[in-house]
């Protein structure tokens, strides 16, 4: 039923757009800026400052080979669920830094100049977040995948973060510094063996090693999750009663593995391992609603886990 009122503001409307002098259209003189803008998007948790910074995003084709343990079919259907193309996979890497009060901490470092087409917007969005690489004190690392350390030194050598103690999981350096371990990998990850070489190798003995859930920095702690890689970590940050579980790549694309935890991306390096690690962290969330982060959530990359079906759902969180 239409109202008095509504058929009121209709009419104005009416008016005021017949009142327009004909070709005089606002887009006409507008010349459309097509540049990025900065993404980067802070709040406070207790008394740290969190800024997600956002790197960009990958794209590859979806093939049956990326989801491991699911029909191409159904991948594609669970894509196509979430708006999203269904013949490609879209990345997107977004990280978190933390001032502590004492400390700026970057968990995780990006891609640095050497990912796909479409990323390594990361250092222009760490400038518009008012921050300088050579200001952040610590590096803390979930794991050695290539998306997530080669920040830390650029294309040409130069270090990513000159003023850094970079933080990383003992269990990590031991699988990928090893010399056995690589020998024996298959082709496909002599690569990624080399690039860990690359980014740590001329610095190791600055790099400090952690194990164990232990607080790194002032109110940021180390939650072992193994199984994407052998030493993967997440991170407890907490503060004024407040908290926020870094996920790391615990779980990846949330369309797909936070609706569908058993799914193992191929990434996954212990799939089982990894699909048991995931769905003990979602239902924690789940439980605790408590606020999460994900290096492979859409920007902003915070929100929370509720149930959904056999699965759960990423609910972005509230932009303020
Ligand atoms: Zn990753």
């Amino acid at each position: 039923m239409i109202t008095r009122r509504q058929t009121m503001i209709a009419t104005a409307g009416l008016a005021a757009a017949a009142a327009l002098p004909p070709g005089s259209t606002a887009e006409a003189a507008a010349p459309k800026r097509g540049e990025r803008l900065p993404a980067v998007y802070r709040f406070a948790l207790g008394e740290l400052e969190v800024t997600l910074v956002h790197d960009g995003h990958a794209r590859r084709p979806l093939d049956a080979n990326y989801v491991r343990n699911a029909p191409l079919e159904e991948v594609r259907a669970a894509l196509v669920e979430a708006f999203q193309p269904a013949d490609a996979v879209l990345s997107p890497f977004t990280t978190v830094v933390v001032n502590t009060g004492a400390e700026l901490v970057a968990i995780d470092a990006g891609n640095g100049d050497l990912g796909a087409p479409g990323t390594g917007l990361w250092r222009a969005n760490l400038a518009a977040a008012g921050y300088r690489p050579d200001e952040i004190d610590v590096v803390i690392v979930s794991h050695f995948h290539g998306d997530h350390i080669n920040g830390i030194r650029l294309k040409d050598g130069t270090p990513g973060f000159p003023n850094a103690r970079l933080l990383v999981p003992e269990a990590e350096w031991a699988f990928w510094m090893d010399d056995g371990q690589m020998s024996r990998a298959p082709e496909a990850m002599q690569g990624a063996f080399r690039n860990v070489r690359r980014v740590f190798g001329p610095e190791a003995q600055k790099v400090e090693r952690f194990s164990g859930e232990r607080e790194l920095v002032s109110g940021v702690t180390a939650v072992p999750a193994f199984g994407h890689t052998p030493g993967h970590h997440a991170f407890r940050l907490a503060s004024g009663g407040q908290s926020l579980l870094v996920l790391s790549d615990a779980a990846t694309k949330p369309e797909l593995f936070v609706r569908r935890p058993d799914w193992q991306v191929m990434f996954d390096m212990d799939g089982p391992r990894a699909a048991e690690t995931r769905k003990r962290l979602l239902d924690m969330l789940a439980t605790e609603r408590t606020m999460v982060a994900g290096y492979h959530f859409p920007f902003p990359a915070v929100g929370y886990i509720a149930r959904e079906g056999s699965g759960y759902r990423f609910v972005p969180a509230f932009w303020t």
